[in-house]
């Protein structure tokens, strides 16, 4: 096994026994880089002398490749858009701060979708990244960067964010395991923002046990984000220990799995998914979560909407691209977003500053922040009848580059995605088997209740032990 092929908790183990050291690893990460990435193109940046040196005054620490819409000092922070070419961050996020007091540190910038909205990595300004088990196709998004450098081995683990699905919808594409975990659970202090009641930093690993271990390194209370609570920070590590399915309660929703437009070997691997869980002792419990149907259409109510104001900084004044054809202030404005924003951005921008505006705001953003109350009471409900949901992560497997052109199909990727991340409980993505004809890979998905990442970290370990 070659170096770059570890996961976190066998680097760990090497690194203690002192069978290799942070640099070794570090330039096993690099020299794939090499060999790889203008195949897959996951990597956007890599700036191999930092990523060095910091290996060098931590002999004991695991490089994590870093999605680039999270700060590092010194470090390009693009979030794949043309308007913050040429921007370099002066501080680190706080996940990033975290990392480095746990024994980690940030290797190499990822692609994504431009501002993390998509879900095929299609829509980032700045470069193309392929799907390493099948380079026709795309790797999920908008963590695609992350999640193709997971599965690919052109990193030990890494960061992706999670809006409405983007940690888990690629996870499931690239074989990887993703947690989204719950809102408030992780800092967003030094992420870019984009839908800012939604997004959520997570791990993309190798295995359960790694998202665990790289969890517990980011979470906890952040006095520069108001809304991490001050709750201990289970050492998730040690709850997965001795895992099983025995007398843990699924819950199946029939609104996730009789749903129209899943592919036929996604249905499948769902129902042998099932099987096994209930072969190694789960009990399955029915559950109903009726205002599922209206999940997709509020969120492309709010995310947008918060996307119009948290965008709206990105001004040609203060980061990044200046339009040199401005001829005043006015112009500076609308010409430098014009040219610096890709057509999906301009899209959501627009679509928010409706939904906000006078007139419109009581009728789309007022009800649709209702509807996110009764998704979210459907959550509340199921769980008092079980322990975790079981759903798939996406409707499909990875699909071709160019297959989902129209923007409302893109949206219906997170069909499964998204009513979790509106009613901010936590979820995870852990691989599941491969396609019959295709060979892809597709994960099912794991939903429990608000900072119950223990109980949700357990049975994700539970069927990665029997998925095998
Ligand atoms: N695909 C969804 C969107 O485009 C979710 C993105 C995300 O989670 N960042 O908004």
């Amino acid at each position: 096994m070659q170096l770059f092929e570890l996961g976190i908790k066998q680097s760990q183990v090497g690194l203690a026994k002192g069978e290799f050291s942070s640099v070794d690893l570090t330039q096993s990460i690099i020299d794939r880089y090499h060999a790889k990435n203008a195949e897959i193109g996951a990597y956007l940046t890599f700036d191999e002398e930092q990523a060095l040196e910091l290996a060098k005054a931590n002999p004991k620490a695991v490089p994590i490749a870093i999605k680039d819409l999270i700060n590092v000092t010194g470090q390009p922070c693009t979030c794949a858009s043309k308007i913050l070419k040429g921007y370099v961050s002066p501080y680190d996020a706080t996940v990033i701060k975290n990392l480095k007091a746990n024994g980690f540190i940030p290797a190499g910038r990822v692609n994504m979708d431009e501002f993390a909205m998509g879900s095929s990595t299609e829509n980032s300004g700045l470069g193309v990244t392929r799907n390493p088990y099948d380079l026709t196709r795309v790797p999920g998004g908008s963590s695609g960067g992350s999640a193709a450098a997971v599965g690919g081995d052109l990193c030990i683990a890494a960061l992706g964010t999670d809006t409405g699905g983007s940690i888990r919808q690629p996870a499931s594409f690239c074989n990887c395991v993703g947690v989204k975990p719950s809102y408030g659970r992780v800092s967003r202090f030094g992420v870019t923002a984009f839908a800012s009641s939604l997004d959520q930093v997570g791990p993309m690993t190798k295995s359960v046990e790694d998202a665990a271990i790289l969890l517990k390194a980011l979470a906890g209370h952040d006095e520069m984000d108001g809304t991490t609570p001050k709750i201990e920070v289970p050492d998730y590590e040690k709850a997965i220990e001795g895992a099983s399915m025995k007398g843990v309660k699924l819950g199946l929703a029939k609104e996730y799995l009789e749903t129209a437009g899943m592919d036929g070997e996604v249905k499948r691997i769902m129902d042998a998914a099932i099987a096994k869980c209930e072969a190694a002792g789960a009990e399955l419990v029915e559950v109903s979560l009726p205002h599922t149907e209206y999940a997709m259409a509020v969120y492309y109510i709010i995310a947008p909407a918060e996307a119009s104001a948290n965008l709206a900084r990105f001004d040609g004044v203060r980061y990044g691209h200046r339009s040199e054809a401005a001829k005043d202030v006015f112009s500076l404005y609308t010409k430098s977003r014009s040219e610096g924003f890709g057509a999906e951005v301009k899209r959501r921008i627009i679509m928010g500053t409706y939904v906000l505006s006078s007139g419109y705001y009581d009728a789309y953003y007022g009800k649709a922040q209702k509807v996110r109350t009764l998704i979210k009471r459907d959550f509340d409900e199921a769980f008092a009848k079980c322990d975790a949901l079981i759903t798939p992560c996406a409707p499909t497997p990875a699909f071709k580059f160019g297959a989902n052109q129209d923007p409302l199909t893109m949206y219906l990727n997170d069909l499964y995605t998204i009513p979790s991340a509106l009613a901010g409980v936590c979820a995870s993505a852990v691989p599941a088997g491969f396609t019959s004809d295709t060979k892809l890979p597709v994960g099912v998905q794991f939903i429990c209740g608000g900072f119950e990442e223990e109980k949700l970290l357990k049975i994700s370990k539970a069927f990665e032990d029997i998925a095998k």
